[in-house]
């Protein structure tokens, strides 16, 4: 109830404005009246802790004081803050339909009403009220709406909206989200054409190409799988880790291992311990392990690295047969350590997790998640 008291700002504001006119007095006598008029009633309102009829005498002064909304605003929030959410729909609902507020005021208005119905569980009306303002191209609502359609898993609505108004989701975030939606809506109804389409926004997003890759490695057309993983590659070598043993596995099976350890080399500067470790096997393949132990040891005193660490043990066992089983016993507890560290961590939140998500559960935006970095990542 206190906070109600809030409105006696812009009242007080609207008073001494229309004080001020000795221009125009009786005109101002006259808005004074009224004014002193609707907010005693909205006062005897609040007192008779009549709230909803207090507030919307109050919020009727507006007409005479829109510069005030802000107060308005801060009000509402205050109410959503507590858990009111009833009470800062009402004033978010009151402010829209004040004819006299500026047109971009009213979006901003609409945007926190879309917030209210949200946090109420109003989903629809959330949507209906976001809906408006992506119509109107108001690019606050972009991410809102992107949000409220994950959160619903209405892929179908998503990409809709996209096509109509793919002038507004231009930024990355965006195109990642509606890249994703594609895929999820693809994976569920079995039409890989929606895949095609996702790869319209590819260049901005992970996910379409890695999952035509898969499409491709499952059905053994490792020629597909070559193309599209590569593709991903190169837009985002941080991936690798993902993808680079079913890489392996296709160029294997296409007996060209050449071309894989080539792949191998290019990535070498640019990525983690996960392609070094390629490298290395590579080189004792090829019979040169004291090579790959020198490489590893160089490497990791640049940059240390416990998975690196423990592909060394490895190597080192297979040299020193009269330590194998001590570096064994060393390597196995290595392993335990490396198997209680996350796979994979949110770039925007932090969250850590064993699993990918495409959708990061945390702060809720896509492809944030991927493989961990630093000395327990890859
Ligand atoms: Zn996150």
């Amino acid at each position: 109830m206190i906070e109600l008291l809030f409105l006696l700002l812009p009242v007080a504001a609207a008073y001494g404005y229309v004080m001020g006119k000795n221009s125009a007095k009786n005109l101002a006598h006259e808005q004074n009246r009224k004014i002193t008029s609707e907010y005693s009633k909205g006062l005897k309102f609040l007192l008779d802790r009549e709230e909803d009829q207090g507030l919307e005498h109050l919020i009727q002064l507006l007409e005479v004081s829109a510069d005030s909304v802000e107060h308005y605003l801060t009000l509402a929030t205050l109410f959503r803050k507590r858990g009111e959410l009833d009470r800062a729909i009402k004033i978010h609902e009151l402010l829209i339909e004040q004819p006299s507020l500026d047109t971009e005021l009213v979006k901003s208005c609409r945007l926190e009403l879309a917030q209210d119905y949200v946090m109420a569980g109003l989903l629809d009306s959330a949507e209906s009220n976001l809906v408006v303002l992506v119509k109107a191209g108001f690019e606050d609502a972009r991410e809102p709406i992107i949000q409220l359609y994950s959160q619903t898993r209405d892929w179908e609505k998503g990409i809709n909206m996209y096509e109509a108004y793919s002038d507004l989701f231009i930024d990355k975030n965006s195109c990642a989200a509606i890249a994703n939606f594609y895929c999820e809506a693809a994976l569920e109804s079995d039409d890989l054409l929606l895949l095609d389409k996702a790869t319209k926004l590819a260049h901005q997003a992970i996910r379409p190409l890695y999952e035509l890759g898969l499409d491709a490695y499952t059905r053994q057309d490792n020629v597909k799988a070559i193309y599209y993983w590569r593709k991903l590659l190169s837009e985002y070598p941080q991936i690798s880790p993902l993808i680079i043993n079913d890489l392996q596995t296709c160029y294997k099976s296409l007996n060209i291992a050449l071309e894989y350890y080539e792949l191998i080399e290019e990535l070498l500067p640019i990525s983690g311990v996960t392609i070094k470790i390629k490298h290395c096997q590579g080189l004792v393949e090829a019979g040169e392990t004291a090579a790959a132990i020198e490489f590893l040891t160089d490497s990791l005193k640049r940059e240390p690295s416990i998975r690196g660490f423990s592909y060394l043990l490895q190597l080192l066992s297979t040299k020193n047969t009269k330590i194998q089983d001590v570096l064994n016993e060393i390597d196995h507890l290595v392993t335990s350590y490396i198997a209680t560290k996350p796979d994979y961590q949110c770039h925007k939140c932090g969250f850590t997790s064993h699993k990918l998500y495409w959708l990061c559960p945390s702060c809720k935006t896509w492809e944030s998640v991927v493989p961990n970095r630093g000395l327990d990542g890859y």
